[in-house]
């Protein structure tokens, strides 16, 4: 294990290409800080705040009835996914997740997908690539990513909305000998012309999903672009991988939960996919054929992982189950918007990608990432529409932190100083 102090040297690195103009790290913190700023202050239209306004209350309750009862609601979850005649697996861990994805995938060596954070998130992505399959995102934001091969974290719910339009219609030519004017239509012309023959010809798809309902195993996605409406349409096999945290106890809850997820970001999405099983007829002598002109099998892997240990041991980390997982708390994180991706994990900005770095790869990765970044200023907490308390998650986890010897040498001088001195600056 790395030191305390070769930890800190190396985030002390990372910061001083903040300085550096040039640099991927000051193009994202100078593009997030403006962004952060204008999202910050919510300006909600007149739609989005009456609905913010009546229903995010009903947020924590819904989400504390699921966190309290989460084995009842993932028992209840996987007999309505099956009775909508999808497969439902549960898997204890990610590594089980990954073996049963690469079952459902069989011989099929190209994977199409969309909006997968889980999927990377459980290494279903890596394990994919291990196993020579070729990934095709879908998703415009992660197509760019890809396209500047970009390897630094970014803005989950847009990966690449820091790139200028400038430099993606000159990466467009570098790759594809194509001129693109440099604007938002023309580019998205272009990556619709390219990618949407190759949508239509997808054998498999995957998805996670912003909700699942408990009460009647429907599976919702919400989305701008279509590439989601085709990709659980079109292929004849659609695998939705997600955490069992994704849950909700009702249909109605699924709404209210993807409408806040999008509103708390002022966002109103194009299109809400609620999935009940593969396409199906009735018309030939009522009798139910499976498959009809849309997917012919839905799988549905709902991952456990570390959730119930922490619901069952009441850890700290039960708190994070509560997250719907917005991001929305990032616009105002006050280390996000001063370092930007520094303070971030390759799962996420913030205190988020923090958390979910400390609970896939321990605190050693937490620490490097930048776990001491954080000033417990608690504006997460006080943004959060489930007040959602990171602050003191991040607390916890500074603790394990001090435990390990990773304290940063700064505030290990304080803390001697405390106990020497009975003051930390002595
Ligand atoms: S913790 Fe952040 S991502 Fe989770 S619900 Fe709150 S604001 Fe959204
Ligand atoms: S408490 Fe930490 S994670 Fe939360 S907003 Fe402040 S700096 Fe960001």
């Amino acid at each position: 294990m790395a030191s305390g102090k070769e930890l800190y040297e190396n985030n002390k690195e990372k910061l001083k290409k903040l300085l550096d103009e040039t640099s991927e790290e000051f193009q994202f913190a100078d593009f997030w800080g403006n962004l952060a700023s204008i999202k910050k202050h919510r300006e909600f239209n007149e739609d989005t705040k009456e609905y913010v306004e009546k229903y995010v209350d009903k947020l924590r309750p819904m989400r504390e009835e699921l966190v309290n009862n989460l084995e009842k609601y993932t028992e209840q979850a996987m007999k309505s996914i099956e009775k909508t005649d999808a497969k439902a697996y549960l898997a204890q861990t990610n590594e089980e997740a990954q073996k049963l994805f690469l079952q459902e995938m069989g011989d099929e060596r190209i994977l199409y997908k969309s909006k997968s954070a889980d999927a990377k998130e459980m290494g279903i992505l890596d394990a994919c690539k291990k196993k020579g399959i070729e990934i095709i995102e879908t998703d415009l934001g992660d197509v760019l990513v890809q396209l500047f091969e970009y390897e630094l974290p970014s803005y989950q719910l847009a990966p690449g909305v820091h790139f200028h339009p400038s430099q993606i219609a000159k990466k467009i030519k570098e790759k594809y000998n194509v001129d693109v004017d440099p604007n938002g239509p023309a580019i998205g012309s272009f990556f619709r012309k390219r990618y949407r023959p190759k949508i239509l010809n997808a054998n498999i798809s995957l998805t996670s999903a912003n909700a699942v309902a408990a009460d009647d195993g429907s599976i919702v996605l919400v989305e701008n672009e279509g590439n989601i409406s085709l990709l659980t349409r079109l292929p004849p096999k659609h695998i939705v991988i997600t955490s069992i945290s994704k849950i909700v106890p009702t249909v109605y809850d699924a709404l209210l939960q993807v409408n806040m997820q999008e509103r708390w970001n002022t966002l109103i999405g194009s299109y809400i996919s609620f999935i009940r099983g593969p396409s199906s007829t009735n018309d030939v002598y009522g009798q139910k054929v499976i498959g009809m002109y849309g997917t012919q099998e839905i799988v549905v892997i709902l991952v456990d992982d570390w959730r119930t240990k922490a619901v069952k041991e009441n850890s700290f980390l039960k708190e994070f189950l509560h997250c719907i997982s917005c991001k929305a708390c990032n616009y105002v994180c006050t280390a996000s918007r001063a370092v930007g991706n520094i303070y971030a994990s390759k799962m996420g900005l913030g205190a988020y990608g923090i958390i979910k770095d400390y609970i896939h790869n321990g605190i050693e990765s937490a620490v490097k990432n930048g776990l001491f970044l954080c000033t417990s200023c608690e504006n997460c907490k006080n943004f959060c529409p489930v007040q959602v308390d990171l602050p003191k998650i991040m607390r916890e986890l500074k603790k394990i932190a001090v435990s390990k010897n990773l304290t940063p040498p700064p505030l290990e001088t304080y803390l001697q100083n405390i106990k020497t001195k009975n003051n930390p600056f002595k």
